[in-house]
């Protein structure tokens, strides 16, 4: 037996460096080795990779953000947003600055509520910046105990319209925390007949739908050591929707696809690449059965840059249906997968732009939503001008 299968037979060739030294002198002095424990979470690993790195600290073209929350409500319950009055997360000037930085163009805010905290954020943010914000309306929750509530929330669609809102935004409220009594009973269904003046209503008003319904699929099976986004739900144990009365996965997708064709002359943005970025045959598929959708990439380069090869294909067969989004959200420090800053967007830029490879998906010593990291697809002038800014303009009904 050489030295090295007697390290193996002994099991001390799985070990190496000083824990394994220490095991050695301990064994010499015939004590048994204590391996040091080292907790999942204080793991950092650094890639010794020495591959290209390159700063892209501008885009390429002048970039319209469509997904960026830069005020929310106030009160919200279980869930559910249940008051008109806003939160801001950023001033303009803040926003601004890093705006001219990146060049970014316009950012949308989707979570510009109702009533007149609604018309009130349009005044702060898009009325004294022109072109640089858009805001979104939110539907009006608390009135939807009202029997009249399908005329009501289009008649407030309508308002928002006229007060200068830009496009609908659905949160994942929809589906997986709207109840019957607003906050407790039965889950309501997506495509729950009384919404549907709502999506006609925005049909009719040229203003596009904003949806996000289910999650990353991993947020539906259990939390255990088989799912590839255990840390993030052990940070985030209110972001699993497994058991209890959640819907399946498929279950949402397949409320949400109803509403889609029901309402052939709505537009809907279906953020987060379709809701299904880690199976971009399903996103493709219904690309090709919708013309009514586009989609957006907030906060999945980390899906989209683990699969660079598909990603590329898909950004290619779909360049004039995807627009860039990031899901950005001013000192949003605890989700650094979203944090409105520098790092972030550039993070995006060198995704789009270069081949650079296995690279950090978000400005964090730990990758956020799983650990893995991503290569960059190295997009054409011609399908970047598509998704930084010219699909988004025409959604939106903007000149550039
Ligand atoms: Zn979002």
């Amino acid at each position: 037996m050489n030295r090295r299968e007697m390290l193996y037979s002994t099991g001390l060739g799985m070990l190496s460096g000083t824990v394994a030294q220490a095991a050695r002198v301990s064994a010499q002095a015939g004590t048994t080795p204590t391996p040091q424990k080292l907790q999942l979470a204080d793991y950092e690993p650094k890639s010794m990779l020495q591959v290209k790195e390159t700063h892209v600290a501008r885009s390429r073209f002048p970039v319209i953000d469509v997904h960026t929350h830069i005020s929310g409500a106030a009160v919200s319950k279980n869930g559910v947003e249940l008051s008109s009055e806003r939160q801001y997360f950023g001033t303009p000037e803040e926003l601004l600055a890093v705006m001219e930085r990146k060049n970014i163009r316009s950012m949308v805010n989707l979570t510009g509520g109702f009533g007149d905290g609604l018309a009130e954020t349009v005044k702060k943010y898009d009325r004294a910046h022109p072109d640089r914000f858009y805001t979104f309306t939110e539907p009006s929750y608390p009135q939807f105990l009202d029997p009249n509530y399908p005329k009501l929330q289009a008649q407030a669609i309508e308002q928002a319209h006229r007060d200068g809102a830009r496009g609908l935004k659905i949160l994942k409220t929809l589906g997986l925390y709207l109840r019957s009594n607003i906050t407790s009973g039965t889950l309501v269904k997506i495509d729950d007949p009384r919404f549907d003046p709502m999506w006609d209503t925005c049909g009719q008003l040229n203003m596009p739908v904003a949806i996000h319904v289910s999650d990353p699929i991993a947020f539906f099976s259990p939390t255990d050591r088989f799912n590839e986004r255990y840390e993030e739900l052990s940070n985030h144990p209110d972001w699993s929707f497994h058991g209890g009365d959640f819907p399946s996965n498929a279950e949402l997708l397949e409320a949400r696809n109803r509403v889609f064709a029901r309402h052939p002359k709505t537009r809907f943005i279906v953020l987060h690449v379709g809701n299904f970025a880690e199976n971009l045959g399903n996103v493709s598929e219904n690309l090709d059965r919708f013309s009514n959708i586009t989609v957006d990439i907030a906060a999945r380069i980390g899906e989209l840059g683990r699969q660079p090869r598909a990603s590329w294909a898909f950004f290619d067969k779909h360049q004039d249906r995807i627009l860039f989004g990031t899901d950005a959200t001013p000192h949003g420090d605890e989700f650094p997968q979203q944090v409105f800053n520098d790092k972030l967007y550039e993070i995006y830029y060198r995704f789009l732009e270069t081949e650079d490879e296995y690279f950090d998906y978000a400005p964090a010593n730990v990758p956020p939503q799983g650990r893995w990291r991503i290569y960059g697809i190295g997009l054409p002038e011609s399908i970047l001008r598509k998704v930084y800014y010219e699909n988004a303009a025409r959604e939106l009904h903007v000149s550039v």
